[in-house]
C-alpha cells in the first residue's frame, strides 16, 4: 500500500525509490523502464559539483570562465521578481554547459533556450527559475524547507531535473523520446545525483508509483492538464505547466490541490514545445 504523503510532502530517501528496478509506467507501455542515475554516494553541495566542473574539458572555454558565467547568470536571475533563493542556490550548483552541445557552450549561461536534439529545446534559465520558484513558494508558505517528491514531465537534456534534485527529497523525471532519455542519463551520470530517477515513457500518464507528488512540473505544453497529474498530486501540492488557452495562446497554469478542491490560476504567456502522447 502506498504511504500517504501529507503536506508538506516529506519522505525519507530510504523509502522512496524503486532503485534500478523495471517499472511499468501507467498507460500500458511495456517498454517503459525506470532508471536511477547510478551513484555510490550522494554528492551534493558545492564541493561535488565544483570538482566535476574542474575535471571536465569544455572545449576552448575554460572551466573557470564557465563558472564565472554561471555566477553572472545566477546574479541576474536572483534579482527577478518572485525568484526563490533556494532555486538560485540550486542553479549555482548545476553546470548548465555540460548539458548542451559543445558547439553551443558559449551561450550556455545566456538567457537563451537552446536546441538539445530531436527538435526539442532546453528552457531559458529565467523560465527554469520562474517555474521552480512557483513550487518553492508553496513550501515557503507552509513553513517547510524542502518539498518531498517532485515529478518533472519532459526530462529533455536533464538540466532542470538536476536543478530539481537540489530542491527535493526525491525527483522523478519522465521523457517520451528514448534518445533524449538516454542523453539525459549520460549527462547526469558524472553528477552522481542519487535522488533523481529518470523514466522513459509518456508523462501524460504521470508516474503513479513515485507519487503522491508535492509538485508536478511540465516542460512541455498540452491542450489541458491530464487528470493523471491531479490524481497523483499530494494534498497541498502544486502543478506548474504550460497549457494552451482557447485562443490558441500558451500560458503558464498553476493548479493547487486544496481540501476544498483544485484551484487554478493562469499566469503569463510562455512558449514551450508541445506535450505529445506516446513515445518515440
Ligand atoms: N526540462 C528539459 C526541457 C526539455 S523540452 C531540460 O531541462 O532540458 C521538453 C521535453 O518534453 C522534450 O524533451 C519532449 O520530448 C518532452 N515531452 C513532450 N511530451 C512529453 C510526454 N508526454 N511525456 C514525457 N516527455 C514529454
Amino acid at each position: 500500500m502506498q504511504k500517504k504523503t501529507r503536506f508538506p510532502a516529506q519522505i525519507l530517501p530510504s523509502v522512496a525509490a524503486p532503485k534500478n528496478a523495471p517499472v511499468r509506467v501507467a498507460g500500458g507501455l511495456s517498454a517503459a523502464i525506470a532508471q536511477t542515475v547510478p551513484s555510490t554516494a550522494i554528492q551534493r553541495g558545492v564541493s561535488g559539483y565544483s570538482s566535476m566542473v574542474a575535471s571536465q574539458p569544455v572545449g576552448a572555454i575554460s572551466a573557470s570562465s564557465q563558472q564565472a558565467a554561471r555566477e553572472r547568470m545566477v546574479k541576474r536571475l536572483a534579482v527577478l521578481d518572485g525568484v526563490h533563493p533556494a532555486v538560485i542556490e540550486a542553479m549555482r550548483l548545476v553546470p548548465r554547459h555540460t548539458f548542451i552541445d559543445s558547439a553551443l557552450v558559449a551561450k550556455a549561461y545566456e538567457e537563451n533556450s537552446l536546441p538539445i536534439g530531436y527538435g526539442q529545446t532546453i528552457s531559458k534559465p529565467g523560465v527554469v527559475a520562474r517555474m521552480l520558484s512557483l513550487i518553492m513558494h508553496v513550501y515557503a508558505h507552509a513553513g517547510a524547507r524542502i518539498p518531498g517528491r517532485l515529478l518533472e514531465v519532459g526530462t529533455g537534456c536533464g538540466y532542470q531535473a538536476a536543478v530539481m534534485s537540489h530542491l527535493a527529497t526525491e525527483v522523478y523525471s519522465i521523457e517520451r523520446v528514448r534518445g533524449l532519455h538516454e542523453r539525459a542519463r549520460d549527462n547526469l551520470r558524472p553528477l552522481r545525483v542519487s535522488n533523481l530517477h529518470l523514466l522513459f515513457g509518456d508523462g501524460m500518464a504521470g508516474f503513479p508509483s513515485g507519487g503522491p507528488y508535492a509538485a508536478i512540473i511540465s516542460a512541455a505544453g498540452g491542450e489541458a492538464i491530464p487528470q493523471a497529474w491531479t490524481d497523483q498530486l499530494a494534498m497541498g501540492g502544486r502543478i506548474v505547466a504550460p497549457t494552451s488557452t482557447d485562443g490558441g495562446r500558451q500560458v503558464l497554469i498553476v493548479i493547487d490541490k486544496t481540501p476544498s478542491g483544485l484551484r487554478q490560476q493562469a499566469l503569463e504567456a510562455v512558449h514551450f514545445v508541445p506535450l505529445k502522447s506516446g513515445v518515440d
